[in-house]
């Protein structure tokens, strides 16, 4: 989709710095990290929210990508954050649907 900052970056025209890329999935570190490690998971077809998102074969994908790369990251036996945000209120920014992984240090709840 034009002007969508994440398509771009499925398209090679912006390189984030890529952790893992399969034919429907692209990950990579955000770069406004809000823990030592922060890493965005997004289908490479546009989708703009989680709202939008009917395919349950390519949510279990983002998903499944999630917690393979929370092990790959040293992560996953200390434990680790999975966020997705949608709309306005629950804090999207970004209109091409990620779900956020956040690691290495100690969450806490309830978020803001
Ligand atoms: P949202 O608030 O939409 O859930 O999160 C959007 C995320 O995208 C934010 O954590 C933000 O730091 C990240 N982000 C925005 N622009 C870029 C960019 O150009 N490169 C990378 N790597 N991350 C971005
Ligand atoms: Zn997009």
């Amino acid at each position: 989709m034009a002007d969508c900052i994440f398509c771009k970056m499925v398209a090679g025209e912006i390189s984030p710095d890529v952790v893992y890329e399969d034919d429907d999935v692209l990950a990579f570190r955000d770069i406004n990290g809000q823990a030592p490690t922060h890493i965005l998971v997004i289908p490479k077809v546009h989708i703009s929210t989680l709202d939008d998102l009917d395919d349950t074969e390519l949510a279990g994908r983002l998903l499944k990508t999630v917690s393979k790369l929370a092990r790959q990251e040293g992560l996953a036996d200390d434990g680790y954050r999975t966020v997705i945000n949608c709309n306005e209120k629950g804090g999207q920014d970004v209109y091409h649907l990620h779900l956020h992984l956040l690691g290495g240090r100690q969450m806490i709840w309830p978020p803001g």
